[in-house]
């Protein structure tokens, strides 16, 4: 089927990088972003080595690296010492391991980077999908304003709150994690006396956790803090927090922590989702990717990773497949879904490790990390190899 046209519902990561994978394979795509203009909010985001081999293979190498940071290594630390806790490589290492550097961005500017990529005439924003329908030949989708468009495939890239989910599996809330995630960004002259160094930093405490680093080329300090809350703040997805709560949540902490939270001029303070893991993503013509299809918890810096993984492996089984693109969906989800399924579960596994409260467990974690604590002998724990050394190409070819 020469003609093979492709609807993609939602403009975020893992929608756009869709859109560029499948623009390079030459089939035509159309995208429908309900917000106004693209935006992401003010954070940052790693992007980790198996994410930025497929941006690098879209040609948006030499964009990223003018944007990112580089950071050396993770350096974990607790949270009232500040004693180093464990260690583990980033950097060159990473690169030489991985074959592909691992990045910190700004949000807005990584999308920046994406949408370098893009032709605008393929975008229609401000159009908010409220309907899909599907028969033998095709999909239609109707937009708030009445409007419909017809094609082939379509993928709900659409987020944590889908609508294509809603529509294709019913609509169930996502689960609140107990959790809720603070963000700020802070101009680097604001705290260049503490010498943070080129590293995403961690810092465990009871009950809450910290993760930092440099983005915007290093003109800017991003941390994201996560604490566990019974106050999900369930009316607001993203709402504007307080520099003095956040104070309040982080007291106690090390000096370093509480330097950087007041030196922030705006925090967000978000409530955690996630979902258990859905055994099928596909129902006919139509597909999830991202978060619409896996929603995870933020402790492996994953959930953008495996979105822009989704779409390049989701591109190659479109293209290669053109005259059966039913089947290409399914061979997608039969290679996404195990994967993803294991990233969500280690995530919540994770959540338990970081954000315990438990004395002797915390006790027990940190001996249990204190054993790799030394940048000299450091290397890449099991799960991180798995994770960073996922090649969607070489998958492909395997799954062949
Ligand atoms: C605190 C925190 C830290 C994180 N850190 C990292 C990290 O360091 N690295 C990493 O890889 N990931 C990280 N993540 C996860 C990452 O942010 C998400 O997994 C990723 O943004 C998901 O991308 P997506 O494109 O699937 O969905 P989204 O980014 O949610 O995009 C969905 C898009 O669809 C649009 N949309 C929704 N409904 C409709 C509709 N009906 N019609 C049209 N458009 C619609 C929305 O407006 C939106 O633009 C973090 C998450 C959190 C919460």
């Amino acid at each position: 089927m020469a003609g093979l046209k492709v609807l993609v519902v939602g403009g975020g990561i893992g929608g756009i990088t869709t859109m560029l994978a499948l623009r390079q394979r030459g089939v035509d795509v159309q995208l429908y972003e309900q917000a106004p203009a693209f935006g992401q909010v003010g954070a940052g985001i790693q992007v980790s080595s198996n994410a930025a081999r497929i941006l690098l293979k879209l040609g948006l190498g030499d964009a990223l690296k003018m944007v990112a940071t580089y950071p050396e290594a993770r350096d974990y630390r607790g949270w009232d010492t500040g004693e180093r806790l464990y260690y583990t490589p980033l950097g060159q290492m990473a690169e030489a391991q991985f074959g592909s550097p691992y990045y910190a961005a700004h949000r807005a500017e990584l999308l920046d980077v994406l949408l370098s990529g893009l032709d605008q005439n393929d975008v229609k924003l401000g159009a908010r999908v409220v309907q899909i329908d599907q028969d033998a030949n095709g999909v239609t989708l109707t937009l708030s304003d009445g409007e419909t468009a017809q094609g082939n495939l379509l993928i709900g890239a659409d987020g944590i709150h889908s609508t294509v989910r809603a529509q294709l599996f019913g609509r169930e809330l996502p689960r609140y994690t107990g959790n809720v995630a603070w963000r700020g960004l802070v101009p680097a002259e604001r705290v260049a006396h503490l010498d943070l160094g080129s590293v995403v930093g961690v810092w465990m405490g009871p009950n809450r956790s910290i993760v930092q680093y440099y983005v915007s080329a290093g003109k800017t300090f991003n941390w994201i803090g996560i604490s566990r809350s019974s106050e999900p703040a369930r009316e607001s997805w993203l709402a504007e927090g307080k520099v003095e709560d956040a104070l309040a949540e982080y007291d106690g902490w090390h000096a370093t922590i509480r330097t950087i939270i007041a030196a922030t001029p705006r925090v967000l303070r978000q409530a955690l989702y996630d979902r258990e893991p859905l055994p099928d993503w596909q129902v006919g013509r139509i597909v999830l990717i991202g978060d619409a299809a896996h929603p995870m918890m933020p402790f492996y810096a994953q959930g953008g990773a495996q979105s822009i993984e989704d779409a390049y492996v989701l591109a190659g089984c479109i293209a290669e497949a053109r005259d059966r693109p039913l089947d290409a969906l399914a061979r997608f989800v039969r290679m996404r879904q195990p994967r993803t399924a294991w990233m969500q579960g280690l995530a919540r596994r994770e959540e338990e490790l970081y954000q315990t409260n438990d004395a002797a467990a915390i006790k027990a974690r940190n001996e249990k990390m204190r054993a790799n604590r030394s940048p000299e002998t450091a290397t890449f724990p099991p799960e991180q190899v798995r994770l960073y050394g996922y090649d969607a190409e070489v998958e492909l070819r395997k799954s062949a």
